[in-house]
């Protein structure tokens, strides 16, 4: 039977924005529990090196600026636990998470969940993650020097992997469904002036060739406006078509846009549901950003500070 335990806080989710909220709710002596699921440290840890936190002049590797900041949790007296929280009902206080170790309430609950890259959900793609196909340029870009890239996407995110990729590939193909990128005017430009990027418009990625052993070998992708279909030779598929909110627990519980973002009151971490406070990638589609995750999940943990004081 799995046990039971309360808190005065719990923090879901152990990127940038949850360990922030958890070294701030630590601070306020308020011995935070903090969860997370079995990645933890979130999406800085499938990069390499981060060059824009504050803080580090010689740039920092993704997973020890985790690291040190769950050690900076713990010295605040952050409990932190592994587990998969399958239910959250916040209708009433205290609000109760179930997981599969052990059944959590609390009496304030900061959501720190983050968000996850989108796949196009074909099988091959599942099946060559980590063999070819990638959803972090950053992570896994070097290994493709001199090859024959593809990024796939029209956004801000496909064409900054598409320039980033250049430094490796000697040749990358920035495959888009349409005839126009909705990336920014700037990305947009520098794309276009890259003399290693070729973009293959009007085209939808439906096979990912190769194997486990051999890696990746082609795409096939389907004209958009013909419907005709081709082969495209590649050693490497960067997916970069977007994320989704980890919010899926919270569905119908709190206020969320058509996306699955959480949205928070204007200029604040607070949710429509008192006592629920909301930091990071899982209420940010535009910024995305460590920096701001982190920023987010002081605010966070301000305003729950400052609730639970409201509350007694
Ligand atoms: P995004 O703006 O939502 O773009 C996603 C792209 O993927 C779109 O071009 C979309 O095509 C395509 N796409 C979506 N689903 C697809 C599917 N199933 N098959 C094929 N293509 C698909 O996402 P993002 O590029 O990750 O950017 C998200 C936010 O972060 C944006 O606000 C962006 O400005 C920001 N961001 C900023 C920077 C920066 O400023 N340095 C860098 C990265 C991201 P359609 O165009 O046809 O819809």
């Amino acid at each position: 039977m799995s046990s039971k335990s309360h808190h005065k806080v719990i923090i879901l989710g152990s990127g940038p924005a949850g360990l922030t909220a958890a070294i701030y709710t630590g601070r306020a002596n308020l011995s935070p529990l903090l969860i997370h699921g079995p990645l933890p440290g979130g999406q800085l840890t499938t990069t390499t090196e981060v060059e824009n936190f504050p803080g580090f002049p010689e740039g920092v590797m993704g997973p020890d600026l985790m690291q040190l900041m769950e050690k900076q949790a713990g010295r605040f007296g952050t409990s932190i636990q592994m587990d998969t929280i399958s239910a959250a009902d916040i209708s009433k206080r205290p609000f109760t998470l179930t997981g599969s170790n052990a059944v959590y309430t609390c009496d304030a609950l900061i959501i720190a969940t983050g968000a996850t890259p989108k796949l196009l959900g074909l099988p091959c793609e599942r099946t060559l993650m980590g063999y070819g196909v990638s959803t972090c340029a950053t992570c896994d870009g070097a290994f493709f020097r001199d090859r024959i890239i593809v990024v796939n996407g029209g956004g801000d995110s496909a064409c900054e992997e598409a320039n980033f990729l250049t430094r490796f590939g000697k040749k990358v193909y920035l495959v888009h469904r349409r005839d126009q990128l909705r990336a920014s005017k700037i990305m947009q430009e520098r794309v276009m002036k890259n003399p290693k990027i070729e973009i293959v418009w009007n085209s939808q990625i439906v096979d990912i060739k190769g194997s486990k052993e051999a890696g990746v070998s082609a795409i096939t992708i389907k004209d958009t406006k013909t419907g005709q279909t081709r082969d495209l030779a590649c050693d490497a598929v960067f997916i970069a078509i977007g994320h989704s909110p980890n919010s899926s627990l919270f569905k119908g519980q709190l206020r969320m846009d058509e996306n699955g973002y959480i949205v928070p009151e204007p200029n604040s971490a607070k949710t429509d549901k008192p006592g629920v406070f909301v930091c990071g990638d899982v209420q940010d589609h535009v910024f995305r950003q460590a920096i701001t995750a982190a920023g987010s999940g002081c605010m966070a943990a301000i305003e729950c500070e400052r609730w639970l004081e409201s509350q007694e």
